[in-house]
């Protein structure tokens, strides 16, 4: 169904960057300088950029217009203790993000992060004031196993299912399939908006179907300037959540102006 379709204003779309492991304070700099300019005009979305946590303050910095809202990649779900290499939601806050990205497949599976993790996390964010932009998503082997809506279900209701209504309201999802991250292979728009549907039904069940029509809904996976377009031109897909093209100033700047 084409977005024009939609209730207007219901779900303004999000585009958001994360960078991961890339870029120095200086280079978080010089991206902003470029970057800004290119987007002066966008005010039919949200941009949020997510870099690593040596970067934030120069963006917040670089961000002062408040355009641009910066998010974290990670967080612990304490305020403070003995947890070497971890950070706070309040640290976070201290350093100026009103975001933070939770349980992204890359700490599911390389540092162990689960349903329950995201759970404690999504509720210590929530608490603090942040945004959390919660990640879900199946793996290939899933997929191939038609388990994804199963799997997407378990992530749903572990995840989330004992926030509040109102907690759930603040959030952010982000609808990432594992095979299409960082591997050039992007889910169709088609494809995509299923799991977006399944994912608005979960939500319609746990927190009614006012909550579910307002919840903005990310497509992440392979999004680049030549794909955006056919995503958010789909009515179920609210924004996207940009890895390797979030890098480039002139690349997320045309995914941002789709
Ligand atoms: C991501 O890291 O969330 C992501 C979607 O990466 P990429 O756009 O590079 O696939």
């Amino acid at each position: 169904m084409p977005r024009q379709d939609k209730a207007p204003d219901l779900r303004r779309p999000v585009i958001a960057g994360n960078w991961k492991m890339y870029k120095t304070g200086a280079e978080a700099r010089a991206f902003f300088e470029q970057f800004q300019p290119l987007v002066a005009s966008a005010s039919h979305c949200d941009i949020i950029v997510a870099p690593p946590f040596t970067a934030l303050r120069v963006c917040v910095e670089a961000s002062r217009s408040g355009k641009i809202a910066i998010a974290a990649q990670n967080m612990h779900w304490q305020p403070e203790g003995a947890f070497t290499g971890e950070i706070s939601a309040r640290m976070l806050i201290d350093a100026g993000c009103t975001a933070v990205i939770i349980g992204h497949s890359e700490r599911r599976q390389l540092f162990g992060e689960t349903d329950e993790s995201v759970h404690r996390k999504t509720k210590a964010a929530l608490a603090a004031g942040l945004t959390p932009i919660v990640c879900v998503g199946e793996t290939l082997d899933e997929r191939e196993s038609n388990t994804t809506e199963k799997v997407l279900s378990r992530q749903m209701q572990v995840g989330l299912a004992a926030l509040t209504a109102a907690e759930f309201s603040r959030i952010l999802l982000a609808y990432e399939p594992v095979w299409a991250i960082g591997t050039g292979r992007t889910a169709t728009p088609e494809l995509a908006a299923d799991a977006h549907r399944h994912l608005r039904a979960l939500a319609a069940a746990q927190f009614g179907s006012e909550s579910a029509s307002a919840l903005r809904i990310l497509y992440g996976g392979s999004v680049k300037p030549d794909n955006i377009k056919g995503l958010m031109a789909h009515e179920e897909i609210d924004g996207a959540l940009v890895g390797g093209a979030s890098l480039d100033p002139k690349s997320f700047a045309a995914i941002v102006n789709y």
